[in-house]
């Protein structure tokens, strides 16, 4: 890039403005996913709602390629762009909550951990993830499914407002009063509509609730799935737990005949009256014996942070992703093979449920389609050696293969690749048509395109 022109950028843009030529250029260039390796011409770092229309303005006047960087957490890298400029808004990390109103202004670049931690102290939580270091940014505009999803819905059911800069250059505030539309957009649409400098959550009563992880023995899969697959469906909404297969990691807190050993776990989340939790475990430690039971009161954000440790940036990860209505006998025997043959220690099948106060918004309300699927399905291949990467991919391509048959017919679009233009209308279905509208009027050159792309109508 054009030195002065670099220069010009570096006068109006409070943070930092990198080149390949700063010592700082190949850390600000990484991001989550170390099989990810783009170089950018330019990384911005932005401070405020005015560095952000600065940057817009800037790689609008260049021609240049524009990514948004959030946590920068997303599978394929679309926090990134070989050649272009990306906006790191990792410094607009700002979390003020309101008591009065239990209502949570997060910047743009925060991650959820930070969020946890200002909203702990007053009793208070955003529903989000399952780990502590995803972006706010990312994981909300895709939906978001955690902890809370049964309890409180999905974290875009918590979105009251965004504050957003347009490919125009605007900044508007959408909401339910203003700019409708684009607040129906950016509740599951991605970043394709403009950039969020801020989001307004409701948050809600949650602090330290009773939940952890409860291990059994792979071999016991097809029991635990057929128990878990009914009791989690009927149970009350207070109570969540995701189904996954796991290696067990060789750490103290593990027996030692556990160790590395494949293993089913449910792990759990009972924001409910905790001197209900036996009973309402009971029938979880009942219908076969654990092999380890971790569950008891823990602060909702120690469990929200529980597997940081075990999954830090720059193990190398593919993704794969389906929704389903329903986990039946047939796709039961399929998960117990693929399963079986989990390729590394980090290496997992999650099924996350996704009923609930998820299913209360019909799916039309939200740019997020499938309010009628039961179950979210993650399938990720993780190592940290680039060597095993094809043996990754061919794991997760066949397992997710040869359940698809069962799909309710498109996945979660923050838990795939890039996996082009009928994977992302097959996660939207029937919104897709009104969302290529909404981009239409917003951003007609598709200026936003680094993202799980909607094209302009
Ligand atoms: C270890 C791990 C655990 C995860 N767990 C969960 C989980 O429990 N639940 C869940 O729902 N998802 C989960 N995800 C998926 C996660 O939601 C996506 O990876 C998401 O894209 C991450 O957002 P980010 O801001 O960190 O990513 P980034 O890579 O920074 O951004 C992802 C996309 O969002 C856009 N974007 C980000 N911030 C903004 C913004 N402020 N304004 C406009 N566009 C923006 C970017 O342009 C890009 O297209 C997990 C991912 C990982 C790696």
């Amino acid at each position: 890039m054009n030195e002065s022109k670099v220069n010009e950028l570096r006068g109006k843009i409070r943070g930092e403005v990198i080149t390949p030529a700063d010592a700082s250029y190949e850390a600000a260039r990484k991001v989550y996913n170390g099989m990810i390796d783009r170089r950018p011409a330019l990384i911005a770092r932005c401070h405020d709602a005015a560095d952000v229309m600065a940057g817009i303005a800037f790689a609008k006047e260049q021609g240049l390629v524009l990514a948004v960087r959030g946590g920068a957490h997303n599978g394929p890298g679309l926090g990134t762009v070989d050649g272009g400029l990306v906006l790191d808004l990792a410094p607009m990390k700002g979390v003020r909550v309101d008591p009065k109103t239990r209502t949570v202004r997060v910047g743009g670049g925060a991650v959820w951990g930070e969020v946890d931690h200002a909203t702990h102290p007053f009793g208070l939580a955003v529903p989000s993830g399952f780990i502590s270091t995803t972006g706010v940014g990312g994981l909300t505009l895709g939906g978001g499914v955690g902890y809370l999803t049964r309890r409180y819905g999905l974290t875009i059911d918590s979105v009251l407002e965004a504050d957003m800069v347009l490919a125009d250059g605007r900044f508007v505030t959408a909401s339910p009063r203003e700019h409708a539309d684009l607040f129906w957009a950016v509740r599951g649409g991605g970043g394709n509509f403009g950039v969020v400098t801020s989001f307004l959550f409701q948050a809600h009563p949650v602090g330290t609730v009773y939940g952890g992880p409860i291990f059994w023995p792979f071999e016991q899969g097809p029991e635990v799935l057929r128990f878990w697959r009914e009791f989690i469906l009927k149970a009350p909404e207070d109570l969540n737990g995701w189904f996954g297969f796991v290696t067990v990691p060789p750490a103290p807190m593990f027996p030692q005949e556990y160790h590395l050993k494949k293993m089913c776990v449910i792990v759990w989340c009972y924001t409910g009256d905790h001197g209900k939790a036996a009973d309402v475990f009971k029938p979880i430690r009942g219908f076969l014996k654990p092999a380890m039971d971790f569950a008891g009161p823990i602060p909702f954000p120690a469990l929200n942070s529980m597997f940081d440790a075990l999954y830090p940036a720059g193990l190398q990860w593919y993704w794969k992703a389906d929704f389903f209505r329903e986990i039946n006998d047939q796709a039961i025997d399929l998960h117990m093979k693929h399963g079986a043959q989990l390729p590394s220690l980090h290496s997992t099948m999650h099924l996350y449920p996704i009923d609930g106060a998820a299913h209360r918004p019909a799916k039309g309300d939200t740019a997020w389609s499938f309010r009628d699927a039961n179950f979210s399905e993650t399938i990720v291949g993780v190592d940290p050696d680039p060597a095993n990467n094809p043996r990754l991919m061919t794991w997760a391509r066949d397992y997710w293969s040869a359940l698809h048959q069962f799909s309710a017919g498109g996945g979660y679009i923050n838990m795939m690749m890039d996996e082009g233009l009928d994977n992302v209308k097959a996660a939207y279905r029937d919104n897709y048509s009104k969302l290529a509208s909404i981009k239409k009027a917003v951003d007609p050159t598709n200026l936003f395109r680094v993202n799980q792309n909607i094209k302009p109508a």
